[in-house]
């Protein structure tokens, strides 16, 4: 990855950033600048709080390429505080320790290995809040 895209995507890979609607206040992820309930333009960034609970999820067994030392995880959809749904692997659980309802919150942790250079891809990831 080149540098300068490397900077502009920072923020994103730290922190989930999405967008907010000026029109009707929904909360977008991931960040595609149309608001998907009334259709209007919507590129202001929204900060969302990383916090949320699991609304669906499955463990994968079979891994895609560049996945394989990951198997197996778990694949959760989380619904955000904020009301949106997105999808993204658990960690720092047992897998048969995940259930529906569960409070989660994001971190930052490595993906996966890119190709044969060996690259670490980083991206976000949810745990179990501990309480
Ligand atoms: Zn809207």
């Amino acid at each position: 990855m080149e540098v300068a895209r490397y900077w502009r995507t920072t923020r994103q890979r730290y922190q989930l950033v999405g967008e907010v609607c000026p029109n009707c206040k929904g909360k977008i992820f991931p960040p595609r600048d149309v608001c998907p309930t009334c259709e209007k333009e919507a590129k202001t960034p929204f900060a969302f709080s990383g916090v949320g609970e699991v609304y669906s999820y499955s463990t994968v067994y079979q891994a895609a390429a560049g996945y394989e030392k990951a198997t197996p995880y778990t694949v959760a959809m989380i619904r955000l505080a904020e009301g949106p749904l997105v999808s993204a692997q658990l960690t720092d659980i047992d897998d048969k320790d995940v259930a529906i309802g569960m409070p989660v919150e994001m971190v930052t942790r490595v993906l996966r290995e890119d190709g044969d250079r060996g690259m670490l891809v980083y991206g976000y990831k949810f745990r179990p809040v501990m309480v």
